[in-house]
């Protein structure tokens, strides 16, 4: 079972930027037949709660992982064109938590998530035009 999250963590750390559980297990099970995609899972919630993935939204239905170094209150911007993530600071001024706080609400989490073209992509798109 250890082996087998060994084998799980490896194949995450290769992985380019932001993927689902299945694009995981097709790189486990490349190196490694056998594991099952719920041990996958498995293996995935218990790094999500120890901090070393974080959610970066979903992907046709499938929620989208990335590798996470910082452990800061942070958010993260995910190029749309090769996935690749990159941690941020929280984009969330007072005025957002004061309209809140005006509206009658208390503001205990939230979740945001960027979307566009990282450096590489942008170059490539300009190549193009
Ligand atoms: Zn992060
Ligand atoms: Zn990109
Ligand atoms: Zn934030």
């Amino acid at each position: 079972m250890s082996a087998q999250r060994a084998r799980i963590a490896e194949a995450m750390l290769g992985m380019p930027g932001a993927f689902t559980a299945e694009d995981l297990h097709r790189r486990v099970i490349e190196v490694t037949p056998g594991i099952g995609l719920a041990t996958v899972y498995r293996a995935l919630a218990a790094m999500q709660e120890s901090g070393a993935i974080a959610t970066v939204g979903d992907r046709h239905g499938s929620t989208l992982l990335a590798r996470c170094e910082r452990h800061d209150h942070h958010h993260h911007l995910v190029c749309t064109e090769c996935g690749s993530v990159v941690g941020i600071d929280c984009p969330l001024g007072d005025a957002a938590l004061i309209s809140a706080e005006r509206a009658g609400h208390l503001v205990t989490r939230h979740e945001i998530t960027l979307y566009g073209l990282c450096a590489i992509c942008r170059a490539r798109a300009d190549g193009d035009a």
